[in-house]
């Protein structure tokens, strides 16, 4: 039944729609292709027994001519979505065996619209890194490797898990979130399509706050068209967050295969860093060339302030950071450390619970925020937010999206960084800019470098302009044609 496993969430529904198999079996299909990879450490708990009470649910729909728009079809959960009574662990310790007691909007949404949870997947601790190092569950590998070499690469962070799953036929798609590149940078290397709407867009209510004013969820899929399906049913206003907007969904799908004809494509020139390797450089002009042919206009555009981008972002999502991460303190839920008196249990139970990153981002974040470097950090971080949203203001009167590198490299080997925060950090050089303005992002997949390692462009459109960025991406997606997936060693 391998072959339920590596249909597209399109073909699959399709497929459920006309019956040629149940909700039953291609869960089942998905449960053993999930039993056979757990080498790849992509799920932190799996949920046979719920998977296939949904999916008999599903079918029971299903066979009364009654299923929504994800009937039955099964999907992966990044562990920082609230899944209610199933252990949600943000990827730490501290939340010990947390069952919260609610679902997250995002999920719900995914429910409602008949999707089948297959299980929880692994993440950084918090959703902070690039590489899934910082798991209290240990790293995600990715599935695919170097052309030659056994050595084990990262599938990127903080959305490995759900990135490695979908690249991996584990699921038909992943719930995803994304604070400064979590679902794009991954998506980028495991040949995913990886998408962070416009902040607003989907609720974070149920989702584990990193940086509030930067989190957004989002969907990790195999093309273009299955991103849009998810980001459908995931989206939409919730009174329950108060910065979720008050709009409607565009039927995305729609946008897919859309005539891109004379569309104005912007180039930023300072997304040129130094030291990118030359393949990703020629990637980037490969895309500009496939936009062209589908009859883009090509515009180069200026984002003056992005050198700031990543500095501006290692100071406000910290200070957020530590203040969203202040109520884990042992009392209410988690663990709880030993100690004579409150304040020592408070610090036992943090010293216990959080990892080194963890510590080191509310190190850094109580710092930039206290009384006498507040002015001098925290705010100055804020203006120069400011100023990189401005840029793409100024940007998008000339132009209707942005074309850029996703990340500045394919996968690398898991602890090939991990010492070196400022190397880790420098992974969402292309990515942060997105989150600060609050812009709709996503990656597609491009080429193989010359060791076979996946590379993926980024698209960035106007704000809630998600529509446009699919059209876009569908283009590219089309003139890629990229066809290949990991070979099989798990
Ligand atoms: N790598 C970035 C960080 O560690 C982004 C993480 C994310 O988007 N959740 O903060």
């Amino acid at each position: 039944m391998s072959n339920l496993t590596s249909l597209t969430l399109a073909d699959a529904l399709r497929g459920l729609r006309e019956k040629r198999f149940s909700s039953e079996e291609i869960t089942q299909a998905h449960l053993q292709a999930i039993e056979a990879a757990r080498g790849l450490n992509a799920f932190v708990l799996e949920t046979p027994d719920h998977a296939l009470a949904m999916a008999r649910a599903s079918d029971v729909r299903l066979a009364r001519g009654e299923g929504s728009v994800l009937e039955g079809a099964p999907i992966g959960v990044k562990d920082l979505f609230c899944t209610n009574g199933v252990r949600s662990t943000a990827g730490s310790k501290i939340l010990g065996e947390f069952r919260p007691p609610y679902e997250s909007t995002v999920t719900a949404n995914l429910w409602r619209d008949g999707a089948v949870m297959l299980g929880k997947l692994n993440m950084d601790e918090f959703a902070m890194g690039s590489s899934n190092e910082t798991s209290a569950f240990g790293p995600v590998i990715n599935p695919w490797k170097s052309r030659g070499s056994n050595q084990s690469l990262t599938p990127g962070g903080s959305s490995g898990g759900s990135a490695a799953a979908v690249a991996a036929d584990l699921v038909l798609g992943a719930t995803a979130t994304d604070t400064g590149g979590s679902i794009r940078q991954p998506a980028s290397l495991t040949g995913t399509v990886g998408v962070k709407p416009t902040y607003g867009r989907c609720s974070r209510w149920g989702v584990v706050a990193f940086a509030s004013s930067l989190d957004q969820a989002g969907p990790i899929a195999k093309t273009v068209e299955d991103a849009a399906i998810l980001l459908r049913s995931m989206s939409g206003h919730d009174p329950k967050d108060s910065t979720s907007l008050p709009t409607d969904v565009p039927d995305f799908p729609n946008f897919v295969g859309r005539s891109v004809k004379g569309l104005r494509i912007g180039v930023p020139k300072e997304y040129r860093s130094d030291g990118m390797p030359p393949e990703i450089e020629a990637l980037w002009a490969k895309g500009v060339e496939w936009l062209k042919d589908a009859g883009c206009d090509i515009v180069d555009v200026s984002l003056p302030h992005t050198k700031y981008a990543l500095p501006a972002y290692y100071i406000i999502a910290p200070a957020e950071a530590s203040s969203n991460l202040a109520r884990y303190d042992g009392m209410r839920y988690g663990i709880r450390g030993e100690g004579a008196n409150l304040t020592d249990v408070y610090e036992a139970t943090r010293a216990e619970g959080f990892g080194d990153e963890v510590k080191r981002r509310i190190l850094i974040g109580t710092y930039v925020l206290s009384a006498g470097y507040y002015d001098a950090y925290y705010l100055k971080a804020l203006k120069v937010r400011r100023r990189i949203a401005d840029d793409f203001t100024v940007a998008f009167e000339r132009v209707d999206a942005l074309l850029t590198p996703t990340a500045p490299s394919a996968a690398f080997a898991l602890g090939d960084k991990s010492a070196d925060p400022i190397a880790m950090y420098l992974n969402d050089i292309f990515t942060v800019t997105v989150n600060l303005a609050g812009l709709p992002g996503m990656s597609v997949p491009g080429a193989l470098d010359a060791t076979g390692l996946p590379l993926g462009l980024q698209v960035i459109a106007r704000p809630l302009d998600e529509g446009t960025m699919f059209s876009v991406a569908g283009a590219l997606e089309k003139a890629a044609g990229f066809g290949a997936k990991a070979e099989r060693w798990w």
